[in-house]
């Protein structure tokens, strides 16, 4: 053990210190937490909170791949860290793959039931309710950019049902199963959903380079 070291925190802080660093630019410490386990041995995981980035970075792109990489470009410029940052949103067949990339705001507030009743009122009739959920990651590692996607495709119901997750998760049901999202439990729902499969990729990724 380090000298002076014996608090488990610091412990976590110091022993690493030959690790390679790695920045989650997310603020959502679940999130955080999912990844540090999956990586544990192989990279110190920081997230924004960690290196002291309170700025809310613009995600001024027209695609998942821009604003993800606007993310993962800003901490990898500013604080001279690899970095890998995620974007993800809905995409509906019948609306053109709206709400996509505004899925946060599709009603103008960042209101998930707001949101969803917008959703189910443009479907209201339509008959083609196929739609998907996207996540991509940049992972920004020295110059290079690296993309990593998850989909999950299903169908939009025609009303809200199930008490979990968040989002739209009460109005989508993946393909091949009798529930929506929001009737799962999150460990049923982080086997399959877009950003567990983007999540996958970029593991394996690093776990191999
Ligand atoms: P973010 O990029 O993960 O912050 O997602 C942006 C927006 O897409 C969220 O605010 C939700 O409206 C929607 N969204 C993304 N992932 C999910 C999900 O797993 N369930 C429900 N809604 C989601």
């Amino acid at each position: 053990m380090l000298p002076g070291k014996k608090l488990c925190g610091e412990v976590f802080k110091t022993l690493d210190y030959n690790m390679r660093e790695l920045v989650f630019a997310t603020n959502n410490e679940h999130k955080t937490q999912e990844v540090r386990s999956l990586l544990l041995n192989e990279y110190n995981i920081l997230n924004l909170h960690d290196i002291g980035c309170t700025i809310d970075i613009p995600e001024t792109g027209s695609t998942f791949a821009e604003n993800a990489t606007l993310k993962s470009c800003f901490v990898s410029e500013n604080y001279h860290l690899d970095c890998f940052a995620d974007d993800s949103g809905l995409e509906i067949e019948a609306l053109g793959q709206e709400p996509g990339i505004f899925s946060a705001r599709y009603s103008g507030v960042r209101n998930d039931r707001e949101n969803l009743l917008l959703v189910l009122k443009k479907m209201e009739g339509q008959t083609n309710r196929r739609a998907r959920f996207r996540t991509v990651i940049s992972l920004v590692r020295g110059s290079e950019n690296f993309l990593f996607e998850g989909i999950i495709q299903g169908v939009i119901r025609e009303e809200p049902s199930g008490a979990q997750g968040f989002g739209y998760d009460p109005i989508f049901e993946p393909e091949g199963y009798a529930r929506t999202f929001a009737e799962m439990s999150m460990e049923q729902k982080n086997q399959i959903s877009h950003r567990a499969l983007a999540m996958k990729k970029l593991i394996a990724f690093l776990k191999e380079r």
